[in-house]
């Protein structure tokens, strides 16, 4: 039978036991007793709040709070430092931003901003696995803090529950303070904004996109000098986006408003959680790359080198629809494959309204 809290209560008040365990008082809070020792009648020893993180020392018992060296010293809670001192902003923390962001803050980031208006909602689930049923109205931004403070409790987190589209001030003004920015939105309209400033400020910024379904998948890497993101898509060009929100959605104009909700719901199509996992994967590794450059001896370089001579990479999950003809994973030789990553470089446009020289009038 299990141990009931009158039983420990008597272990602590019956005086000298060796306890070394937790011991729940009939207040709820916890006392701690280390293994071993004794303890005099009515005394507590370590009194811990479980409702924050606690941490494992020897004998799996929460002794004391790590410190901010012990996460990243060797053998603590990362595997390197190199990312202590960098800070990244996300735009748009879905089921890919917020996936970055987990995978980030585990190799040590110390600084976080994160942007985004919408809120959990059941069919979000199965994607945004840092979110769980009890999450469900909640904002994506206050889930996602909590989150990265479970895995890091200093690493800095700022939070904006808007549109950026609304807030361009803010939006220049955490650009200016981030070593990289990560638009993972679900809007072309909000990828100009970003694009702008990120010409006008010389930022690197990551642009990870899925398509209807999930079928196809594409990451832009935008970097002072190369083509921006309107070199890559033009003004105003059409290309087809993944609808996963249609109260986002229909505020972005992606759904337009006169779209009944019945046909909203068709539009709303959103891809399998293993279909997304690879665009995760290398948007990390783009970021990875970006944030330690510079820096020597960081293990990463050789993917660098691999990554470098390019700046869009495209990955295809299905041969449906406009991939019905893609080649097929089993075709040998070096061009674009079905589940395979393709690397190309997109060039800067001469003309680009947002990069470019002004075109030369000819009429
Ligand atoms: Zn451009």
């Amino acid at each position: 039978m299990a141990d009931t809290i009158a039983d420990h209560i008597h272990d602590i008040n019956s005086g000298n036991d060796d306890v070394g365990n937790l011991v729940f008082k009939e207040d709820g809070s916890v006392a701690y007793v280390p293994s071993g020792e004794s303890i005099p009648v009515g005394s507590t020893a370590v009194v811990t709040d479980l409702s924050k993180p606690g941490y494992a020392a020897e004998g799996g018992v929460p002794s004391s709070f790590p410190s901010l060296e012990d996460m990243y010293a060797a053998g603590g809670a990362f595997e390197r430092s190199l990312l202590r001192g960098k800070s990244v902003l996300v735009i748009g923390i879905g089921s890919v931003g917020s996936s970055v962001v987990d995978a980030l803050v585990r190799e040590g980031l110390g600084r976080l901003a994160i942007m985004d208006m919408d809120r959990v909602e059941l069919h979000n689930l199965s994607r945004l696995y840092v979110a769980g049923v009890p999450d469900i109205g909640r904002l994506k931004v206050d889930v996602v803090e909590e989150y990265v403070h479970r895995r890091n409790p200093y690493a800095e987190v700022v939070k904006y529950p808007f549109d950026v589209r609304e807030h361009r001030d803010v939006l220049a003004d955490e650009m200016r303070k981030a070593d990289l920015v990560i638009c993972a939105t679900d809007g072309n309209e909000s990828r100009y904004v970003v694009n702008t400033l990120a010409v006008e400020m010389g930022k690197t910024v990551v642009y990870p996109r899925a398509e209807t379904r999930a079928e196809g998948l594409n990451i832009f890497l935008q970097r002072p000098g190369g083509a921006c993101y309107n070199c890559f898509i033009g003004q105003g060009g059409h290309i087809e986006e993944e609808i996963t929100n249609e109260a986002s959605a229909r505020a972005n104009g992606t759904i337009p408003s006169y779209t009944s909700p019945e046909d909203a719901g068709v539009m709303v199509q959103i891809g399998l959680p293993c279909d997304i996992a690879p665009m995760v994967n290398m948007t990390v590794r783009l970021a990875l790359v970006e944030l330690t450059r510079g820096m020597e001896g960081t293990g990463i370089e050789t993917t660098a080198a691999e990554l470098a001579p390019f700046n869009l990479f495209i990955w295809v999950n299905n041969r449906d629809r406009k991939y019905a003809k893609f080649p097929p994973f089993s075709e040998p030789g070096n061009g674009p494959r079905i589940l395979r990553w393709f690397g190309c470089l997109v060039p800067p446009k001469k003309y680009c309204c947002i990069c470019g020289e002004e075109e030369p009038f000819n009429g």
